[in-house]
């Protein structure tokens, strides 16, 4: 049985500079032209469009970003409590990797932004290298191997969720003791079921979170501190 497991939203990520792009508030759902960038059909049925988001992922700051101090205290409670430890993230920005947890142990609900994928070959390379061809002028790079039309590795809207990545997030939910939500508003799906399946097989469910989740009223515990004060203390506690 896992111990205890994060379930991490945007707000771990804000005060590491990067912004809630994909919640109900997030920048992309605030403007419709944006979200338009990471949309799967737009994105792959107008070369314009995919050449706006490669820029707008040039000029983003999410590659230049680094884990802060709730991804931290993530990392070393894995490395010092003992206990099992999984983290399911919607975000994509690959700092709880970055901050020292295990790769494998983090499960990205929405893939990841620091690798690019070909959308016929499915071969996967990185987004830097990517980044670096957009950098030199070529403005819709074109996978190396087949020339089909490269993409981030992420879960654009339009698309499904990985079904492997998302059955092993409720695989965990069932088995965990303790469900923390940390810095997701519970509003976007699986994320908000995955709480609710804790609850169900009886894990202590306890939200950090700015704001109120529509989980607060079953959860066992519901902190408003700042997440970078909050989470440490939290995680010393469970230890
Ligand atoms: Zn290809």
């Amino acid at each position: 049985m896992e111990r205890q497991q994060p379930l991490s939203g945007a707000g771990i990520s804000t005060d590491s500079g990067i912004p809630d792009y994909r919640g109900p508030n997030g920048v992309w759902r605030q403007d419709p032209g944006a979200e338009r960038l990471v949309t799967y059909g737009p994105y792959m049925a107008d070369p314009e469009i995919r050449r706006r988001s490669w820029r707008m992922r040039l000029d983003g700051q999410a590659l230049s970003a680094g884990p802060n101090v709730a991804h931290r205290a993530i990392a070393a409670y894995e490395r010092t409590s003992g206990n099992p430890l999984r983290v399911i993230t919607q975000n994509v920005d690959g700092l709880h990797q970055d901050a020292g947890v295990t790769a494998r142990k983090v499960l990205e609900l929405h893939g990841s932004a620091r690798s690019v994928v070909c959308t016929s070959c499915h071969a996967r390379s990185s987004m830097a290298e990517a980044l670096d061809r957009v950098r030199a002028g070529d403005d819709d790079p074109a996978c190396r191997t087949c020339g089909g039309i490269l993409k981030s590795a992420t879960v654009m809207f339009g698309q499904r969720l990985d079904p492997v990545v998302l059955g092993r997030a409720m695989s965990i939910a069932k088995a965990t003791e303790v469900f923390v939500v940390v810095g997701s508003s519970l509003q976007v799906q699986p994320a908000a079921s995955l709480a609710g399946i804790a609850v169900e097989h009886g894990a202590r469910l306890v939200i950090v979170n700015a704001e109120p989740t529509p989980y607060d009223s079953v959860a066992d515990e519901v902190v408003r501190e700042p997440i970078g004060t909050a989470l440490p203390a939290l995680l010393d506690r469970l230890r």
